[in-house]
C-alpha cells in the first residue's frame, strides 16, 4: 500500500525543517545502518496513532543562493503540490503575513489541493490573535502552532491524518511483494518484463496502477508474487534535479510496501552512493534485502569474477554483508527467476521466530562470556532475552541498563545471532528495555 505525502511548504525561515523534526522525534533507531552514507534527509515516514504517512521538508530542497531562491521555491512548491496528497502550508506568526504567502496561497487554491494552513511561532496562548492575520490567505481554519516549543503538535497532527487518504493494511498476506528498485538504467523494466515473459510464468492481473509506481501480479511455481516496479515514472516532472528527488521519494514508498527488495545494480558501472541509500531504506523499512548485479553478459568473466564483486561490495557496505547478491542479466534472462525464489528464502527468514528458551541457551550464553564493557562506572548486566512477533525480527535484551549497551556491543550480538540463525538477506533489530517489565 502506497504511504501518502505530506509536504511541508512555505517561505524560508517560517520554521518548516523545525516543525519536520518535531513532527519526527519519536521515531526508533535503527540498527544496522550502512556505514558512511551521511543523509541530508528531507523526507521521512511519520507516524501518528498507527497511521503513517511520508513527510516531506521542501524547505532542505532549497538551495540557499538568494537571487536563485524566488525561482526555487516557486518551483518547490509547486512540486510539492502536483505530488503531495496533503499540503501543509506553513507560515510565520511572528513576522506576519507576507506577499510571498498570498502568491503560494494562491497556487494552492487553484490546484485545489487539500492544505492545513499552519501558523507557526505561535509559541503561546498569547500570540494567539496572530493566527487571525493570516485569514486573509482565504484558507480554511488556520492553526496556530510552535515547531520550536512543541505547542498544539498533537491536534496539527490530527488534522493531518483527518485530511489524507486512509490506506487499509496489505489483504494478501500471501502474496509476496517485491520492489525492483535501483537507479535509472539498470534494468528494472527490463527484468520485470523478462519475469512477466517466463514461460511457466502466469500473469493473474491486468497491471493495476497506482500513482507512482506499477503493481504486476504473478504467479511463479505456485508462489504468489505482486511485482512494485517504479521504472518508467520519472518523466513526469520538470526540472532536473527536483525529478531526482521526487525519484528517490518513489523508491522510498515502493520499499515501504514492500516485503522484499531487490536492489538493481549495474554490473558494468561502479557502484554509487545513491545504491548504498537505497539499500539503507530498505533496512530502515525493515524488508529483507537481494542485490541484483545486472547485465551480467557484459562483463568479461574468469573463474572468480562474481567472487570479486561480492567482496568489493560487502567492503563497501560491511553492514549488508548479510544481504545475498545474485548476477543475472535481464537481457538474456540468466538466472532472471532466481530472483523470485531467492525473495521467497529471504522472506521464510525474515518471518523466522526463534523461541526464548533457544535464545538463552545460545545468545545469553554468548552475552554471559563476553558481556558488555562497563560503562561511566556501570556494569551493564542483560538478564532475558526474547523475539518480538512482527517482522523483521526484533530482539528485546532485558537489561539494568538499556542507554548504556555501545553501538559495538550491538553489532557483537547481531553477528552473534546471524551466526547462530542466519538471518540471510533480513536486517536484524535490537532492543534494550530496562528489566522488570
Ligand atoms: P525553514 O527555513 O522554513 O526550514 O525554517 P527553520 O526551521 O530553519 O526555522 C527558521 C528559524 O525559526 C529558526 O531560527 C528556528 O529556530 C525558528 N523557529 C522555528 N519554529 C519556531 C517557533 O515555533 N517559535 C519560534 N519562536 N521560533 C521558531
Ligand atoms: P530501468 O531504467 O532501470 O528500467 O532500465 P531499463 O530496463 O530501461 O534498461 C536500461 C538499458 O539497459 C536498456 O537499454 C536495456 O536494454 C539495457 N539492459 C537491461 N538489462 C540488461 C542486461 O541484462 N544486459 C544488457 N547488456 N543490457 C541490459
Amino acid at each position: 500500500m502506497s504511504l501518502p505525502i505530506v509536504s511541508i511548504i512555505g517561505r524560508p525561515n517560517v520554521g518548516k525543517s523545525t516543525l519536520f523534526n518535531r513532527i519526527l522525534r519519536r521515531r526508533m533507531a535503527v540498527v544496522d545502518p550502512v556505514a558512511g552514507v551521511t543523509r541530508d534527509r528531507h523526507d521521512a515516514v511519520a507516524n501518528w496513532n498507527g497511521r503513517e504517512f511520508v513527510l516531506v521538508d521542501t524547505g532542505g530542497l532549497v538551495d540557499q543562493s538568494e537571487e536563485e531562491m524566488q525561482r526555487h521555491i516557486t518551483i518547490q512548491s509547486q512540486l510539492a503540490m502536483e505530488q503531495s496528497d496533503l499540503v501543509i502550508f506553513l507560515v510565520d506568526g511572528k513576522t506576519g503575513s507576507h506577499p510571498e504567502d498570498a502568491a503560494i496561497a494562491e497556487r494552492i487554491r487553484r490546484a485545489r489541493k487539500p492544505v492545513v494552513l499552519v501558523v507557526n511561532k505561535i509559541d503561546e496562548a498569547q500570540d494567539e490573535p496572530n493566527v487571525y492575520d493570516f485569514a486573509r490567505l482565504g484558507l480554511p481554519d488556520p492553526i496556530g502552532i510552535s515547531a520550536l516549543g512543541g505547542r498544539v503538535i498533537g491536534d496539527l497532527l490530527d488534522r493531518i491524518i483527518e485530511n489524507i487518504p486512509d490506506i487499509e493494511a496489505e489483504t494478501e498476506p500471501d502474496r509476496l511483494k517485491i520492489a525492483i528498485v535501483g537507479r535509472p538504467n539498470v534494468g528494472k523494466s527490463s527484468l520485470v518484463n523478462r519475469l512477466l515473459g517466463e514461460p511457466r510464468m502466469i500473469v493473474t492481473d491486468i497491471p493495476g496502477t497506482t500513482r507512482d509506481s506499477i503493481d504486476t501480479p504473478l504467479e511463479f511455481e505456485g508462489q504468489r508474487y505482486t511485482l512494485i516496479d517504479t521504472a518508467g515514472l520519472r518523466k513526469k516532472a520538470r526540472v532536473e534535479d527536483h525529478i531526482e528527488y521526487y525519484t528517490t521519494l518513489r523508491t522510498t514508498r515502493a520499499i515501504n510496501r514492500a516485503d522484499i527488495v531487490c536492489l538493481l545494480l549495474d554490473a558494468s558501472q561502479e557502484l554509487s552512493v545513491q545504491d548504498f541509500r537505497i539499500a539503507d531504506a530498505a533496512i530502515e523499512a525493515g524488508t529483507g534485502l537481494l542485490f541484483v548485479v545486472n547485465k551480467w553478459d557484459l562483463i568479461e568473466k574468469d573463474t572468480d569474477t562474481a567472487g570479486a564483486y561480492v567482496h568489493d561490495l560487502q567492503d563497501r557496505a560491511r553492514t549488508i554483508a548479510w544481504a545475498p547478491v545474485v548476477f543475472i542479466s535481464a537481457k538474456s534472462g540468466q538466472r532472471a527467476a532466481k530472483v523470485l525464489s531467492m525473495a521467497q528464502e529471504i522472506q521464510a527468514q525474515r518471518l523466522r521466530h526463534i523461541t526464548t528458551p533457544e535464545l538463552s541457551r545460545t545468545i545469553l550464553v554468548d552475552i554471559e562470556r563476553k558481556p558488555p564493557p562497563a560503562t561511566k562506572g556501570r556494569f551493564i548486566k542483560i538478564n532475558f532475552v526474547t523475539q518480538s512477533a512482527d517482522p523483521p525480527p526484533t530482539f528485546i535484551f532485558f537489561c539494568n541498563h538499556p542507554d548504556l549497551v555501545g553501538e559495538t556491543y550491538e553489532r557483537f550480538i547481531a553477528n552473534r545471532l546471524r551466526e547462530h540463525f542466519g538471518f540471510e538477506g533480513v536486517p536484524i533489530r535490537l532492543r534494550f528495555r530496562k528489566k522488570g517489565r
